[in-house]
């Protein structure tokens, strides 16, 4: 039998309806600011629908965008602004940055309180430390489609392709939290196959076309293909060999159509928990 396609789309949908009520609910109207710097297509492309989903759910949002010439002054002068503005309850900015600002200083001067997106070293340890507050899309949009697939984790063995600070290892931490137990593969685990053959619930996130194929997935696995990829066709894929995963696999998510709408979902459902919690703070 097929693998069953996990449609990130409709679950996002539905987080989507929810995050749309509760703004009304709460009579808010959480204010998002992108900051988006230089002239990277996908980053424009990534901006404008986070852009246009917010609109959707009642998030005012605004892009400020700068040029490629900008300097990591400038940069960090805007997120300070921004960390100012009262009206704010969420600033983005959006990664790559152009030349050679530091990433690592623009993100760690979000102030922790704003930083929807969960990068900062103070979310990434709240996380690491059991009591997360804003945590990073990305992943929370992975766990948000196991449970909606209802994909037990407790227990299960769950295996995260890559490690980065976006994904990988709050993912992993995420799993745990969950009751998984999880192994981190990268680029120097020894036998990437043998890891994934172990795995009830295999994800990856490792943005390399196609690393997984079909006979490394593990009868009735669910697989999870956080990875965007553009081919020389320009058609887009993810980090599972697809059609080849259908005939093993479970359960499974699309590229695109899965993980990626979840991204942008969770995102505003952040903005919405910083904007509550700010107004808390306030009193
Ligand atoms: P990254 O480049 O920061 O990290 C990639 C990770 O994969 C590294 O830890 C590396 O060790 C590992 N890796 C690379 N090649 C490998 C190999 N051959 N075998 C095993 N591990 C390998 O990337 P990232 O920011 O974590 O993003 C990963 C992918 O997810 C990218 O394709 C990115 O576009 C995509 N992504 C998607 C969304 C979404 O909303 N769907 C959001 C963020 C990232």
């Amino acid at each position: 039998m097929p693998a069953r396609v996990i449609d990130g789309r409709a679950v996002a949908a539905a987080l989507n309806a929810g995050t749309a009520r509760r703004i009304a609910v709460a009579g808010l109207a959480p204010r998002l600011s992108i900051v988006l710097a230089g002239n990277d297509p996908a980053s424009a492309v990534y901006v404008r629908n986070k852009d246009r989903a917010a609109r959707q759910v009642g998030v005012a949002v605004e892009t400020i965008r700068l040029p490629a010439s900008v300097s990591e002054m400038e940069v960090l002068g805007e997120v300070g602004r921004l960390n100012e503005e009262r009206s704010v309850d969420g600033i983005l900015v959006q990664l790559p940055l152009p030349g050679t600002i530091r990433q690592r200083a623009v993100i760690e001067a979000i102030d922790p309180a704003k930083d929807v997106d969960g990068l900062t070293a103070v979310n990434a340890g709240r996380l690491a430390g059991g009591a997360p507050f804003l945590v990073p899309c990305t992943p929370l949009g992975v766990m948000k489609l196991l449970a909606a697939a209802d994909v037990s984790t407790s227990g299960a063995r769950a295996l995260v392709i890559g490690r980065s600070r976006l994904v990988g290892r709050p993912l992993a931490l995420l799993l745990t939290a969950a009751d998984a137990t999880v192994t981190v593969a990268h680029s120097r685990t020894r036998d990437l196959p043998a890891e994934c053959r172990r795995a009830e619930i295999l994800i990856a996130a490792t943005g390399r076309a196609e690393l997984v194929r079909g006979d490394w997935i593990g009868t009735d696995a669910v697989v999870i293909d956080v990875g965007i990829n553009r081919l020389a066709d320009g058609r887009l894929t993810g980090d599972v060999a697809f059609a080849e995963a259908l005939g093993v696999a479970g359960a499974i998510t699309p590229v695109p159509g899965g993980v990626g709408p979840m991204t942008i979902a969770c995102l505003l459902e952040n903005t919405l928990k910083a904007a509550l919690a700010r107004r808390d703070q306030a009193g």
